[in-house]
C-alpha cells in the first residue's frame, strides 16, 4: 500500500507552502487507499518553537486533513516525534561504524571553522571543507577508546566516491553531483549523529522513512540537493528507496520566492482573517497540481476536499513554479463563504449571525443591537462577502448605525448646494410617512417633476449619502428594506437640520 509523510520541523507555524506538501502527500495516501503518516522531525532542538507542534496539529485538524498515524494517535511504527527515537538512530549509526560506511570525528569547533573559513576563500568558494582527518588518521582501536574515555564526538557518513544518480516520479532521472572541495576532490563526509547524540535531518529522515515503510516522498524542490545524500544512505544500508516526488517552490505573482516579507503568513491567521478551511484547501492544491491535464479541459476550479480525495493523482503534478495569486484565494472564499451562507439554516449561518452580532456590538458599542437585526441584514447581504469578517467592518456598519459624513464634503462632491439638499430632504419626508421602495420611487417622481432642473444622480446619490454615508456597494432598495421606513425617513431628516 503506498504510505506517505508530511514530516514537518516544528520550527515555525504552518505556513502555505508546508499545507500543500502536507496536502498531496494526504491525498495520494487517500486516493490510492494507502496511509498518511505526520511525523515530527525536531531534532533540532535549537530551533525548535514554542507552540508550533501544537500549531501543526489544529491547523491539518482544522483543514479535516486526517492523520493516520502520528504522535498523537499513534501507529505500528512508534514514536513519531524524532527527538523520542535516539536509541533507534544511535542503533543504525553503530551499524554503519561497524560496516566501515561511517566514522567518529574528534576534530573541536576551532579545527572546523578553521577549516571552513579556508574553504570560504577558495577561488570559487566551497561549503566542502571537512578534510577527513578522523578518517585518515584516527584507527577505530583509538577510536573506540577516545568514545570510552568520555570523549565529545560526531559521527561522519563516508561519502561515496560518486553520488548516485536518483529518480524522481516528476522531473525523472536527476544526476546532482554534490560540490566537491577543488583541493583535493573530496566531497563532504555530512554527519549523522551530533556530538549530543541527536541526528541530523538526513540521517533520521532517511532511516524513519524506511523503518515507517514510506513508498513516496513528496516535498519541495529545496530538497532536492539532499536527495542525492539521502540515496547514499539508502544504499549504504541496503536498502529500497522510497519514490521521489520534488514539487515547485511557492513563489510570488512577480515570481520571487515567497516569504514573510512578501505576505506569506501561516494559515491560522488567515483563519482569524476570516479564510474558511475549504477555500485554503482549494487555493493550495492548485499550486503545482493540474486537474486539466488528468479531468480534461473543461473542469472548474472549484475543488473540495471531499473530491479531491477520489480524484487526484500525481499525474497533475506541474514542474513550473507555482505562483501564489492572494485574489485568487478571495475569490475561492467568497465562493465557499457564499455557498454556505445560502443555507439559513445551516448551523454555520446560525454560528455567523451569533458571531457577527457579539462582534458588531462590541465594536459599535451597541448595547442593544437585536440578533434578528444583525440575521435579517446578513440574510440580504451575503453575497457582497468575501470573509465573513468583512461584515464587521465599516463597510457595513451603517446598518446598525447612523453614518457619519461629511456635509460639505458631499455638498462639493455632487456639485449642489445646501439648498437643494435641504429640497430633497423636505420632499422626501413631507411625501412619504411610509418610506418604502414604492413610495420612494413614487416621491422622486414628483420632486423630478416639481424641480425639473434638478438632476436624477443627484437625488439618487444625496439619498444614498443620507442613508450609508460615504459607504457604497448595496443595492439602494435593499439598504431601503433593512433600514425600514422610520430609520430612512429619520436619516433623510438629517439633511434638513
Ligand atoms: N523536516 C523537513 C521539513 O521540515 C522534511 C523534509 C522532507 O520531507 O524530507 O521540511
Amino acid at each position: 500500500p503506498v504510505r506517505t509523510r508530511f514530516a514537518p520541523s516544528p520550527t515555525g507555524f504552518l505556513h502555505l507552502g508546508s499545507l500543500r506538501t502536507a496536502l498531496y502527500n494526504y491525498l495520494l495516501a487517500r486516493s490510492t487507499g494507502g496511509q498518511f503518516l505526520l511525523r515530527l522531525e525536531d531534532t533540532d532542538q535549537n530551533r525548535l518553537v514554542e507552540g508550533a507542534e501544537k500549531n501543526i496539529y489544529d491547523t491539518l485538524k482544522w483543514l479535516n486533513v486526517q492523520i493516520d498515524e502520528g504522535p498523537i494517535n499513534k501507529g505500528p511504527y512508534s514514536p513519531y516525534r524524532q527527538s523520542e527515537r535516539s536509541e533507534i538512530y544511535k542503533g543504525y549509526s553503530d551499524e554503519l561504524l561497524n560496516k566501515g560506511l561511517a566514522y567518529r570525528c574528534f576534530c573541536s569547533k576551532e579545527r572546523l571553522d578553521g577549516l571552513r573559513d579556508s574553504a570560504r576563500l577558495l577561488k570559487p568558494p566551497t561549503t566542502v571543507s571537512y578534510d577527513r582527518h578522523c578518517l585518515d588518521h584516527i584507527t577505530s582501536e583509538e577510536s573506540n577508546k577516545r568514545a570510552a574515555n568520555g570523549e565529545n564526538f560526531t559521527i561522519r557518513f563516508k561519502s561515496p566516491d560518486q553520488y548516485p544518480e536518483f529518480s524522481d516520479l516528476l522531473h525523472g532521472t536527476i544526476n546532482l553531483q554534490p560540490q566537491v572541495n577543488p583541493i583535493d576532490r573530496r566531497y563532504e563526509d555530512p554527519v549523522l549523529l551530533k556530538s549530543d547524540g541527536l541526528p541530523t535531518y538526513h540521517f533520521a529522515n532517511v532511516i524513519d522513512d524506511h523503518l515507517m515503510k514510506i513508498t513516496h516522498v513528496i516535498r519541495g524542490e529545496e530538497w532536492v540537493a539532499s536527495t542525492p545524500k539521502h540515496i547514499a544512505l539508502y544504499n549504504a544500508f541496503g536498502w529500497n528507496k522510497p519514490n521521489f516526488v520534488h514539487i515547485p517552490l511557492l513563489t510570488t505573482v512577480q515570481g520571487k520566492k515567497l516569504s514573510k516579507r512578501s505576505g506569506d503568513i501561516d494559515i491560522m491567521s488567515l483563519k482569524k482573517k476570516g479564510y474558511l478551511a475549504e477555500a485554503l484547501v482549494n487555493f493550495s492544491v492548485l499550486f503545482g497540481w493540474n486537474p486539466k491535464r488528468e479531468l480534461g479541459e473543461k473542469t472548474s476550479e472549484i475543488h473540495t476536499l471531499d473530491e479531491l480525495t477520489k480524484t487526484w493523482s500525481l499525474s497533475g503534478l506541474t514542474k513550473g513554479n507555482a505562483k501564489v495569486d492572494w485574489k485568487k484565494l478571495d475569490y475561492f472564499n467568497k465562493h465557499y463563504l457564499t455557498e454556505k451562507l445560502k443555507n439559513f439554516e445551516s448551523d454555520f449561518f446560525k454560528q455567523c449571525v451569533i458571531d457577527s452580532h457579539k462582534n458588531i456590538s462590541k465594536k459599535l458599542n451597541l448595547i442593544d443591537l437585536s440578533i434578528e437585526n444583525v440575521e435579517k441584514v446578513l440574510k440580504m447581504i451575503y453575497p457582497s462577502l468575501t470573509t465573513i469578517n468583512e461584515f464587521n467592518t465599516e463597510t457595513y456598519h451603517y446598518f446598525f448605525i447612523k453614518p457619519s459624513y461629511n456635509k460639505s464634503e458631499l455638498i462639493s462632491r455632487l456639485k449642489t448646494n445646501e439648498e437643494v439638499l435641504k429640497f430633497i430632504s423636505h420632499e422626501l419626508v413631507a411625501h412619504g410617512n411610509d418610506l418604502t421602495h414604492s413610495v420612494f420611487d413614487n416621491t422622486i417622481k414628483n420632486i423630478l417633476s416639481s424641480a425639473p432642473d434638478l438632476k436624477k444622480r443627484v437625488i439618487f446619490q444625496t439619498v444614498r449619502y443620507a442613508l450609508s454615508g460615504p459607504q457604497s456597494g448595496i443595492n439602494l432598495p435593499v439598504i431601503l428594506e433593512l433600514l425600514g421606513p422610520e430609520e430612512v425617513k429619520l436619516r433623510i431628516k438629517a439633511f434638513d437640520d
